[in-house]
């Protein structure tokens, strides 16, 4: 068991792990500014586990905070998820997303440092990877320049982890890359809850399904991939956050700077994704061919046999479920958490 300080724990991934720590036994400190969640993704959280966790609102960018934070809880290790995600804002304002998520992770790696906390699991993400490189994609494949801000900040922040593990022995640093990550817990009680018009597929679809949005945009018919549109390896969010509790595991007993590619190994494309759900919901998809999107790749799926085997960790939903659980989180929750305003003090 272990005291776990979990950056940006409110939002949808780090939520879905909470519960996953909490289940297995560890003591979890969510540390979140709630500019992307609210307190009620926690409060769930509680509710689905029937433990306590403790919930601070700050910022990473807040050295001071995190000071108080590291001096009045006995941590072991943190997992950091705070940051943000929305690549289209991130090239509208890119000093935004430098600021939140480089400055903000210097500022949390510092906090660390300070109280010789050394144990950290890092949200990475295969945008890192060189659009070159053919899936499946392994770790040893080279990284390249994302094509977006958001994207670089993660490159960035995963070559800072690296150097700073090759000047300071202490450090034990898991870099999880993630592919596609979708669906919901099983009770349907949490779920992603993007603000706004959502970018990615998933939500999109779901948000589709209950009648919030008219069609949806298939973006390119003419890649080279199975029926021409673009192929990704969805991941579960359960089955993703599991992949945390293994590597906050394998990092307490080993020192270094390790990355894993967190993903089922498998493609699959939007139609495929678009005629899954059908058939899992009986609901049919309104959509249309639109352009390809700027920037997007024909395909991306991992080789995920390096967290396989090293981790003990395996995927245990399949496509099935991911939309099943996508689908449920929606239904039950239309307007996501905005429907509940509870206030956490
Ligand atoms: P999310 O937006 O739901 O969660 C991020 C959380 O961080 C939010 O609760 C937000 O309020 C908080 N936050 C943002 N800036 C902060 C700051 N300065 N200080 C404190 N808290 C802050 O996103 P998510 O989908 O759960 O993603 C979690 C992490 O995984 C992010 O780092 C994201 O970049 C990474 N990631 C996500 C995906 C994906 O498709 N969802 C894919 C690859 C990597
Ligand atoms: N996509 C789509 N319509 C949408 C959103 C996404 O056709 O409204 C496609 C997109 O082009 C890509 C796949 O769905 O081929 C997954 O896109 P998403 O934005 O979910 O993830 P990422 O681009 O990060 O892989």
């Amino acid at each position: 068991m272990a005291n776990i300080l979990v950056t940006g724990g409110a939002g949808y991934i780090g939520s879905h792990t909470c519960i996953e720590l909490l289940n297995h036994g560890h003591e979890v400190v969510v540390f979140d500014n709630l500019s992307n969640s609210r307190y009620e993704s926690l409060r769930r959280v509680q509710k689905i586990t029937q433990k306590h966790l403790v919930f601070i609102e700050g910022d990473i960018r807040d050295a001071d905070h995190l000071d108080q934070v590291f001096q009045s809880y006995s941590i072991d290790a943190v997992i950091h998820f705070a940051g943000l995600k929305a690549v289209g804002e991130s090239q509208a304002m890119p000093l935004h997303y430098f600021d939140h998520n480089i400055a903000g992770s210097i500022c949390l790696f510092q906090a660390m440092k300070r109280a010789n906390v050394f144990h950290l699991v890092f949200s990475s993400s295969a945008t890192v990877y060189d659009a070159s490189n053919i899936s499946p994609l392994h770790e040893e494949m080279p990284t390249g320049m994302p094509n977006n801000n958001y994207g670089y900040t993660k490159l960035i922040i995963e070559q800072m982890l690296q150097k700073l593990s090759a000047a300071d022995a202490r450090w034990s640093i898991a870099l999880l890359r993630y592919f596609n990550p979708v669906g919901a817990h099983t009770s349907g009680l949490i779920g992603e809850d993007p603000q706004g018009i959502p970018n990615n597929l998933m939500p999109y679809l779901t948000q589709v399904a209950v009648g919030r949005l008219e069609q949806l945009a298939v973006y390119g018919d003419d890649y080279d991939t199975i029926d021409g549109t673009g192929v990704r390896d969805y991941i579960h969010v359960v089955d993703l956050a599991n992949a945390h509790l293994c590597a906050l595991e394998n990092r307490l007993s080993t020192q270094g700077c390790r990355v894993w590619n967190i993903g089922t190994g498998q493609g699959s494309s939007v139609l495929q994704i678009i005629h899954a759900f059908e058939k899992v919901t009986g609901i049919k998809i309104p959509y249309q061919v639109a352009p390809r999107r700027s920037g997007d790749v024909a395909t991306s799926f991992s080789d995920n046999q390096r967290a396989v085997q090293e981790l003990a960790w395996q995927p245990q939903y399949g496509l099935a479920e991911m939309l099943a659980d996508s689908w449920k989180w929606q239904q039950q929750n239309p307007s996501g958490y905005s429907s509940t305003q509870h206030k956490y003090k």
